[in-house]
């Protein structure tokens, strides 16, 4: 037996059993474990990308083997460089590192062709002349068997000619393709001679205008992996049906260790939409600011919301990997962030719809420092001192001029505790010239300061409040989910679905300790949730985005569920 540095590891899924059953039998030499992650350069990655990156770089890392990340840039009229860089980006973000540099199926295109050569020369592809829609119509579908093309049967070296021919340019887009010479009347239809070469007179982000015939995914793929010698190609669910293929392009490969590709089931998340071709579609037509916007399910929109790559992370190791296509919901991904941020973000008062309250028993002139805990569940984090004076802002619905029933707080000639200093009494409204509520004077209890001996004394409400002097003037971006979360295909056009209220902005105040912080600080601001400052942020203007509120939907959902189950 050789010593082999592969870690035995308890499978917690489908794909590390294929694992560790492959380590059992030996397959691949010194039991190594090489995965990647291929993503097309045609768009901004999303949330079920961020599954597949996970999954990928999460075997990479557990069975301390490698993984790379390569582009397949296979298409060169979508792609760009752009793209690109935003997922490197996304990739570093989420916090995985890639073997060696960074690669592309282009840069292998020489050896494709080599190899496109080779299967000729064993009699195993062909060019064929039929258009595309000869080609469709050949192919047959389920019930009818495909009708072989009449050049199918070229003598090798006329097809090595052509194919070098189509290479030289002689030829038009269309007018030859490469096809593999599998079986026209096969049940599986990816069989019956695929495509593995076309003519495309497109210069390539990468290569330029060195080729104009470029391979198909089907063919680049399997190749790719077998030249970056990967062991475990994990892909998503709709290439099962390839699979056959994949196999069938490798027959012939030198190496005889060839990758074995295996399939899990795609992420579907509630309210998100994880299609690339839409995505670019709600940038396009300007329903949201752009692939960063914070309503967006692309890692970049996630990041920008305030996600950290720690909560997406453990999102995606509490889905696990699925052989069966499933739809998350949305509110365990928003219990990933309120879990991670718990215990490591400050808390902070902020009034999202300030209503000013004058103290009228408070001296004028007067101004204390409250000393409040940066975060109640982490005393590491220390305190801050809270500036407290006569005038202050408290949130407008903290207040009923007519309180309805079970409404604690604030009411005329009701009593409430400003949250972390003293009792206060609603002693008169003052309305505008059209009825408005545009201030409250009350009076305070100075022996009720909390921490104090009178500060015992209890009232029903609680609320957070900013004193007015030294409160900073925010902008609130409040997020709703842009698309329902029950979303049943109507006929419509999925962008008429949009949400035209997913975006709410406030003119909020923050007390002043928010000025210490910079841009991609998270908060908690109290009773109002989760917050991030935006890169929006200028010296004059402080803006932050809502990551998400308070209320665990996700706990209500598992409870309701435990429920249905009992009750079954
Ligand atoms: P789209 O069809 O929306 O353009 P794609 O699947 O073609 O997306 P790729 O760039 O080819 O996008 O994907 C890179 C990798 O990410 C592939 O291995 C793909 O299977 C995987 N992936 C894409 N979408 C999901 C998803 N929703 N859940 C899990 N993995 C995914
Ligand atoms: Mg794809």
């Amino acid at each position: 037996m050789t010593e082999t540095k592969t870690p035995e590891v308890a499978s917690s899924n489908f794909i590390e059993t294929e694992i560790n059953a492959d380590i059992a039998k030996n397959v691949y030499t010194d039991n190594r474990v090489h995965t990647r992650f291929p993503p097309e350069p045609n768009g901004y990655l999303h949330i079920g990308h961020a599954k597949s990156i996970c999954l990928n770089f999460g075997l990479g890392e557990k069975y301390q083997g490698k993984t790379n990340l390569r582009f397949d840039d296979t298409n060169p009229t979508k792609e760009d460089v752009e793209y690109v860089e935003s997922i490197e980006e996304d990739v570093h973000w989420l916090g995985f590192h890639w073997d060696g540099e960074v690669r592309f199926a282009s840069d292998y295109f020489p050896q494709m062709y080599e190899y496109a050569v080779q299967l000729i020369r064993e009699g195993k592809a062909y060019v064929d002349d039929l258009s595309g829609d000869e080609i469709r119509e050949y192919r047959g579908d389920f019930n009818t068997p495909g009708k072989e093309s009449p050049y199918r049967n070229r003598p090798i070296e006329e097809n090595l000619r052509l194919f070098e021919e189509m290479k030289e340019g002689r030829y038009a887009d269309g007018e030859k393709v490469l096809r593999a010479k599998i079986d026209m009347a096969s049940p599986n239809l990816v069989m019956r001679d695929p495509v593995l070469y076309r003519i495309l007179h497109v210069p390539h982000h990468r290569t330029g205008d060195t080729w104009c015939i470029y391979p198909m995914y089907d063919f680049a793929h399997p190749v790719s992996d077998a030249i970056e010698r990967i062991t475990h190609s994990v892909c998503t669910l709709e290439f099962e049906a390839h699979r056959p293929l994949y196999n069938w392009v490798l027959e012939s490969w030198s190496d005889p260790e060839h990758p074995r590709q295996i399939e899990f089931a795609r992420l579907n998340v509630t309210t998100m939409i994880t299609s690339k071709r839409k995505l670019r579609r709600l940038v396009e037509e300007h329903i949201v600011s752009g692939w960063d916007d914070p309503r967006m399910p692309t890692i970049s929109g996630i990041r920008r919301r305030g996600y950290t790559p720690e909560a997406l992370r453990d999102f995606c190791d509490r889905i696990g990997v699925a052989k069966n296509d499933s739809l998350v919901d949305i509110s365990l991904l928003e219990f990933c962030i309120r879990e991670d941020l718990k215990n490591k973000a400050p808390r902070l008062m902020t009034v999202l719809d300030p209503l000013k309250i004058t103290l009228v028993n408070y001296p004028e002139g007067q101004t204390e420092e409250l000393p409040i805990a940066n975060n109640q569940d982490a005393p590491d984090m220390g305190e801050r001192m809270v500036p407290f004076s006569r005038e202050l802002y408290i949130e407008r619905a903290d207040f009923m001029e007519e309180p309805v029933k079970k409404f604690f707080r604030l009411a005329p000639g009701r009593e409430v505790r400003l949250r972390n200093a003293y009792i206060i009494r609603c002693e008169e409204v003052v309305k505008d010239e059209n009825g408005e509520i545009i201030e409250l004077k009350c009076t305070y209890d100075p022996d009720s300061k909390s921490g104090s001996p009178g500060s015992n004394r209890k009232v029903k409400g609680v609320v957070h409040w900013v004193e007015r002097h030294t409160a900073v003037p925010v902008e609130a971006r409040l997020y709703d989910y842009l698309f329902p979360e029950d979303d049943t295909d109507d006929g419509r056009d999925f962008v008429e679905k949009a949400n035209p209220d997913s975006l709410v902005v406030k003119q909020a105040v923050a007390e002043p300790a928010i000025l210490d912080y910079p841009v991609g600080t998270r908060f908690q601001f109290i009773r109002q949730g989760y917050f991030v400052i935006d890169p929006d942020t200028t010296e004059e203007h402080l803006v932050v985005n809502r990551i998400v509120g308070l209320r665990d939907t996700w706990a209500k959902l598992q409870k309701q569920k435990e429920k249905e189950k009992q009750a079954k």
